[in-house]
């Protein structure tokens, strides 16, 4: 293959060289385990600080408050399971959104089957939560809100600081899933009023495998791995030394690039959804035009299978994705989409394309002039396309 354009950045990101480089001495040279008393165990020790520090700092909050996971799936899984088996004494309530990623909604639906009561929040129709019905919606019983900042999908971006204040106030407790957002929005976890966030390196820059739980000092929370006494007796396992290093470096690099990778992908977002919207008919745009993440479009071609669309890209050397990257290999259609409104049939036909720091408008011209192509060519296998010009 001659071009490859990968614009499914909300999938994953590459590893940045930089952060690549800073990673590699920690497989081999210093690979000692940090809860070693000798200097090789130490050194380990201190750059895992370094990097607590920097995840800390970037979200306005204390080191104490940092834990790193395996990923963002570890994180989610903690904060809802770990607040609800700590809190149970309290209460039994949690309400969520119908669009969350699969890390909080099957952990969700595992806790109802433990006898845990879930409300799932509708959205409207751009896959913003409803503040009136999470205020109707809290009782004495409830014990955690997790809303996510924005959308792996559709790229919505959620009140979260209305959210934080209900939570507040109530004195319930809010988690949010800030996997997608953490690079692409400035987050001030105290000015937020959030008390626990999820993040993930693989979705800036980083390695994957690695994450951070933040948890607000004075959380009442169960571990969710027991074990050894890492992460000051919360998160057991020897620590992943070169994926902490990669994941502070990755944060590092992302906020101090902040603006100028903001401005690019929205250019970028802005000039692809204008041209499709220019050149292909019966054409969608799923999401909010301008709440959502700079680099999200999420479109949807009638009278056209997005499995197809995906594989006739492929072959054009062009990465995409329809609904989530978990969710494609199945038919079922995305349930974000649902949720929003969409009808199956219409749902079915949605192609995600997720710009990121590599990608250039020479890309984002060429995907434009191939998508074109392709949704032609499939538009005249489909008949029902043809009745619909017939009739024109
Ligand atoms: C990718 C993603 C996750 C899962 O993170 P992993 O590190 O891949 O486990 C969770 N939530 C959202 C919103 C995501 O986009």
């Amino acid at each position: 293959m001659e071009k490859y354009i990968y614009m499914d950045n909300a999938a994953t990101t590459p590893v940045k060289k930089e952060v690549l480089e800073e990673m590699l001495p920690y497989f081999s040279e210093k690979y000692g385990n940090p809860s070693s008393i000798y200097s090789l165990g130490s050194a380990s020790k201190n750059v895992i600080e370094v990097a607590r520090d920097k995840v800390a700092k970037t979200i306005g909050a204390d080191k104490k408050e940092i834990f790193f996971t395996g990923g963002g799936s570890e994180a989610d899984n903690w904060a809802i399971k770990g607040i609800a088996f700590a809190n149970k004494s309290k209460g039994n309530h949690i309400i969520t959104s119908k669009i969350e990623h699969h890390g909080i909604l099957h952990t969700c639906e595992y806790l109802e089957k433990q006898g845990f009561e879930v409300t799932y929040l509708d959205v409207d129709e751009y896959g913003v939560v409803d503040l009136e019905q999470l205020k109707n919606s809290i009782t004495d019983k409830t014990i955690l809100i997790s809303i996510m900042f924005a959308n792996n999908e559709i790229g919505t971006i959620q009140p979260i600081e209305e959210i934080g204040k209900i939570a507040k106030e109530k004195k319930v407790y809010f988690h949010t899933d800030a996997v997608q957002a953490i690079g692409n929005i400035r987050i001030d976890v105290k000015k937020l009023n959030i008390d626990l966030l999820s993040m993930s390196a693989h979705k800036f820059y980083g390695p994957k495998g690695i994450g951070a739980l933040y948890i607000r000092q004075g959380v009442k929370i169960d571990p969710l791995i027991s074990g050894g006494g890492q992460e000051r007796n919360r998160r057991a396992g020897t620590e992943n030394v070169p994926g902490i290093v990669g994941m502070g470096k990755a944060i590092e690099l992302a906020y101090e690039n902040f603006e100028e990778h903001n401005i690019k992908l929205l250019n970028l977002r802005e000039r692809l959804i204008k041209k499709v919207m220019e050149n292909i008919d019966y054409v969608r745009l799923n999401g909010h035009s301008t709440n959502r993440l700079p680099g999200n479009v999420n479109l949807c071609f009638r009278f056209i299978e997005g499995e197809s669309l995906l594989l006739s890209l492929d072959m054009e050397g062009i990465a995409g994705s329809s609904g989530s990257a978990c969710t494609s290999g199945t038919l079922d259609p995305s349930h974000v989409l649902l949720s929003i409104g969409l009808p199956h049939e219409i749902a079915h036909g949605s192609l995600r394309l997720t710009l990121g720091d590599f990608n250039s408008e020479e890309e984002v011209d060429y995907v434009v002039e191939k998508l074109i192509e392709i949704v032609n060519r499939l538009r005249l296998m489909s008949p029902l396309y043809d009745k619909i010009k017939e009739e024109k």
